[in-house]
């Protein structure tokens, strides 16, 4: 298992304080992981500036090339991506083989052709004797700054667009979940030049501080929590940095009378408790209709707790285990506070796992208002809160009294109704009788504190990318 980061050329262990990297099923030390020094840190960011000058004077064509070939690299160490990240997050190893590393060479590919296919308006006279043109140029030095919910998939949507974009990275996994990124800079070695990928590992109060606040950085993409996008915010005031900020959200899910009741449970047990629900689109604050409520609460109930998660049999399981004890802890302690108020009722889970994997159950909580601390915040767990809607409530207007705006999702029978909500939701995205669905094609980002950076898509290009203004005297 690869300890070492990559540093140019190089590949060097940090030499400074160790973090245990943990195996969430078991609750076991997978390994002790040094984090970069100080010099180390100025080390890589030197690096990517000093790769900066010819990687961003490559063609589109050239890029992409390498982009290709990245992702040919992906699928044919699937196996072995696949059982690292399985082991470092406790995800069931299926679905990262059949969802998330796939979806990573897919991106990859997206942005090899996305680079070689840029529009904007068209170069002309816009006025007398001048010709204008518009260019989209590199920004310069980027450093990414992922989270650990999905280690390998968050750093392919920040290397991908950057990359294609002729930037070069500094890269720094979560310090909880290093070993797939690891595994694939010696990927990255092999295919892109040196320097143009640096990855280092440590804590964010260390390692992840100095690279938002180095002079050699020009532009900061985080994904992570909300109080993280404040602080990248308040380091970047200082040189006009650039920032990507993806923070989090709190997905309300709508479902009216007329829903296909089956599919929306079919869909809420998967798309809530996907991942054990640390996943910022999580479908996790549901309003249901009066007149379904009772039967969609028992059905969501009966579905919740046939979720399989804890068997030795890992084939078997549907979720994985909360990635930390103090990660499970905080679940915990957000259903506790729930079951203190009266009108709450938990249909289904409320307490941790047996044995000492970081396991949660996947939990129902019913009867929630829209004051509660469970609708309002982010718990990040397999947690799902339900709430009961009238005809006479504002339920559109309760889904956006939130401060994040990621995701949300609308379930009816009735296509006007489909499209007025869908337009009236303050989410970057708004699924109807569906939810959680990603393609590289389309956009994944947010409004208000969920941030403001594009993954995936043109606009994720767009945001790597400064847009200029050539014009010509004739
Ligand atoms: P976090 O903000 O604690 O950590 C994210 C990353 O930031 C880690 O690499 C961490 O080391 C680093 N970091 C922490 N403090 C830092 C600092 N002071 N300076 C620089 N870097 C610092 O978040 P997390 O607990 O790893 O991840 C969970 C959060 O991420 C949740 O809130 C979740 O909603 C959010 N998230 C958002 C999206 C999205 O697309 N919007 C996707 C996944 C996760």
């Amino acid at each position: 298992m690869d300890t070492q980061m990559l540093i140019g050329a190089a590949f060097e262990a940090g030499t400074e304080t160790e973090e245990k990297v943990l195996n969430p099923r078991t609750g076991e030390t997978i390994l002790a992981m040094p984090e970069a020094s100080p010099d180390q840190i100025d080390r890589a960011v030197a690096a990517a500036r000093k790769a900066f000058p010819a990687w961003s004077r490559t063609t589109p064509a050239e890029r992409s090339a390498a982009l290709l070939a990245i992702a040919d690299a992906v699928e044919a160490n699937l196996e072995d991506l696949a059982k690292l990240e399985a082991l470092n997050c406790g995800k069931p190893i299926e679905g990262v083989k059949s969802d998330e590393i796939p979806a990573v060479a897919d991106c990859f590919r997206f942005f090899a052709g996305a680079v070689r296919n840029m529009t904007g308006p068209v170069a002309g006279t816009y006025m007398e004797g001048h010709t204008s043109m518009i260019r989209r140029d590199p920004i310069g030095v980027v450093a990414s700054i992922a989270p650990w919910n999905y280690p390998i998939m968050m750093m392919a949507w920040k290397l991908a667009p950057a990359l294609a974009g002729g930037n070069t990275v500094v890269m720094k996994p979560s310090e909880q979940t290093p070993l797939t990124a690891l595994a694939f800079a010696r990927i990255l070695s092999g295919i892109l030049p040196e320097g143009v990928v640096n990855v280092i590992v440590g804590q964010g109060g260390s390692v992840g501080n100095a690279l938002i606040n180095h002079d050699g950085v020009d532009m900061v993409s985080l994904t992570g929590d909300i109080a993280t996008g404040k602080k990248v915010l308040m380091a970047a005031s200082k040189s006009v940095k650039r920032t990507h900020l993806e923070l989090g959200g709190k997905a309300p899910v709508l479902v009216y009378g007329d829903a296909d009741l089956a599919r929306v449970v079919d869909g809420l047990k998967a798309f809530g408790y996907y991942n054990a629900g640390q996943d910022c689109t999580a479908a996790c604050r549901v309003y249901a209709h009066a007149s379904i409520y009772d039967k969609f609460v028992a059905d969501l109930t009966a579905a919740a707790a046939s979720i399989v998660f804890d068997d030795p049999d890992d084939t078997k399981n549907e979720i994985p285990p909360l990635i930390s004890p103090r990660q499970r802890d905080r679940v915990a302690s957000f259903v506790a506070r729930a079951a203190e108020l009266k009108h709450m009722e938990i249909t289904t889970g409320g307490s941790v796992g047996d044995g000492s994997g970081f396991y949660y159950r996947p939990t129902v909580i019913a009867g929630a208002h829209q004051s509660d601390e469970i609708v309002q915040r982010e718990v990040f767990g397999p947690v799902v809160s339900v709430t009961r809607f009238t005809d006479d409530d504002d339920v559109v207007g309760w889904a956006n009294d939130s401060n994040y705006g990621l995701a949300s999702s609308v379930w009816t029978r009735d296509v006007g109704r489909a499209l007025e909500v869908s337009g009236a939701l303050q989410y970057g995205c708004t699924w109807v009788n569906t939810h959680f669905m990603l393609v590289n094609e389309m956009p994944h980002g947010g409004l208000k504190q969920s941030g403001y950076g594009k993954d995936m898509s043109m606009y994720a290009l767009e945001d790597y990318t400064a847009v200029r203004h050539v014009m010509i005297a004739h």
